[in-house]
């Protein structure tokens, strides 16, 4: 049996596990049906499935309320080793995990790791933006960089990372691999399309197997790029290939802690609070859903998007259809296919992976499809959805540091923004996703409130240090010939 939802609002439809028979340990297989079933490290190091779909659990682990009301006594990395070792244990055992994961939020800069501060009554912020490249990324990355080294030592194998960023995830990424004997990492950013910010912190980072290439393109080329190099087998092997942004599943699962952690902060097992959540890739925002399946009973969880606004088209009206991607102020988020929704999809159609493949093929040939009735019933009884445009995310800015004297980034103002408009309840306690630092978009702060974010000691010297990067076209085989010459496999 799949985990139900032990406490909260009751979820009227169920979850088939994949296979009736519950695998101990657990295992992985493909949104597309199609790809082999693997344990946890296979899943790490392949990113995406052979059939190009993204790798799920074959069932969710459950976290009774019991060992949800003991967090209460835990460090966040205590919490994090007993979560993700569910997931790990085909592996990676929960003693192998524990050493890794406390390293990886050893540098963090708030002792408690995803600190809570309050907004107004009943309203809060999670900060995730402790980390050593300032957003919610190095949560799971710091972690993911870990596991790779682990498991590529243990194998005795060298790999390439191949990355497409919209802005954050690539410096989290660079961070988490740079120095590390096993890994070539070449990340992919729109040029011209990230601020200077994130910029520098990727290419200010001049480790030999690290390698920047600024796209003449969007993130949405970047990341078509990245799965065209995935989908070509041959390349493929011979680079040993291998994806860091949020199709990996690693990624979701480092994130789903920080949803428990603030829950139960708040008052969890018998207080949940509800989440808005900053969505781009929807890894954030599954995550969170993954956390639910679990066991956390979230009442709402609301999915907030800039004017890059696909899933909450799909919430209102069935349909998932690629729009041209819009620049913003909230660039992370500047996306239009949410990859990670192939995740959810496979749920919500039954968990049948032939629905999956149909439509994705189908999103291929004609760039939109349509979920059925049952599925958009059930993804509504999920979430809500809220697009918010650049005014509303600069007054939100705005008021936020009048009213709480608290500097948020246009991420995070996004969430906040949707999160009000969306809540169902006052009586509910809400958590809004502060995905970023101020200090990394300092021109809508600016724009906002006409005064500067406050630079934290980690950027001090950002605009002194060196820069390293090269420029391609948006040309497939030029990329590829970039990576063949330099992967060092
Ligand atoms: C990546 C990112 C997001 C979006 O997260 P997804 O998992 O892609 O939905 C939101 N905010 C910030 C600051 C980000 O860097």
């Amino acid at each position: 049996m799949a985990a139900r939802i032990a406490y909260g609002p009751a979820v009227p439809y169920f979850v088939r596990p994949l296979s009736n028979q519950r695998q101990i340990p657990l295992r992985y297989v493909s949104t597309r049906g199609r790809a082999p079933v693997l344990d946890f490290s296979d899943v790490l190091l392949v990113g995406l499935a052979e059939d190009g779909g993204l790798y799920v659990p074959e069932f969710w682990p459950n976290i009774s309320a019991q060992e949800i009301a003991s967090y209460a006594g835990k460090t966040y990395a205590q919490v994090a080793v007993d979560i993700m070792a569910r997931f790990t244990e085909s592996a990676i055992s929960r003693a192998e995990l524990a050493p890794i994961v406390e390293a990886a939020y050893a540098g963090f800069d708030h002792p408690a790791i995803a600190p809570l501060r309050q907004l107004d009554s009943g309203e809060w912020l999670l900060e995730l933006f402790h980390g050593p490249t300032l957003s919610f990324k190095d949560y799971a990355l710091q972690v993911v960089g870990r596991l790779f080294d682990h498991v590529l030592q243990r194998r005795k194998l060298h790999m390439t990372v191949v990355g497409a960023t919209s802005g954050d995830t690539g410096s989290a990424a660079i961070e988490a691999c740079r120095d590390r004997d096993a890994i070539t990492a070449f990340i992919l950013h729109p040029q011209g399309r990230i601020t200077e910010v994130q910029r520098r912190q990727m290419t200010t980072v001049t480790s030999p197997n690290v390698h920047n290439i600024a796209i003449q393109g969007t993130f949405d080329d970047c990341q078509a790029l990245v799965k065209q190099m995935f989908g070509d087998l041959a390349f493929r092997e011979r680079m040993r290939l291998t994806a860091v942004n949020s199709i990996n599943w690693a990624r979701v699962m480092a994130q789903v802690v920080y949803y428990f952690t603030a829950a139960v902060a708040l008052g969890a097992p018998s207080r949940v609070p509800s989440f808005s959540v900053p969505t781009g890739n929807f890894g954030d925002a599954f995550a969170g859903h993954v956390a639910r399946r679990m066991g956390l009973g979230i009442p709402q969880m609301t999915i907030a998007t800039n004017r890059n606004d696909i899933l909450v088209r799909l919430l209102e009206g069935g349909v998932y259809r690629k729009g041209p991607v819009m620049s913003s102020i909230s660039p992370s988020i500047d996306i239009q296919v949410s990859s990670n929704f192939e995740r959810l999809l496979l749920e919500i159609e039954g968990n049948d992976p032939n629905i999956v493949r149909d439509r994705m093929a189908q999103m291929d040939a004609t760039g939109e499809f349509r979920i059925s009735d049952t599925a958009l019933r059930r993804i509504r009884t999920q979430f809500d959805g809220c697009g918010v445009s650049e005014e509303e995310t600069l007054r939100c800015m705005a008021e936020v540091q009048r009213k709480s004297n608290i500097v948020i980034d246009p991420h995070t103002a996004v969430a906040v923004v949707a999160g009000r408009a969306k809540r169902k309840s006052k009586d509910v306690p809400i958590v809004h996703l502060s995905t970023a630092h101020a200090a990394k978009f300092p021109d809508a702060v600016r724009q906002a409130s006409g005064s500067d974010a406050p630079l934290p000691k980690r950027l001090a010297d950002l605009y002194q240090r060196k820069e390293r990067l090269d420029v391609l076209p948006n040309d497939l085989n030029k990329v590829k010939a970039y990576v063949e010459e330099r992967a060092g496999v």
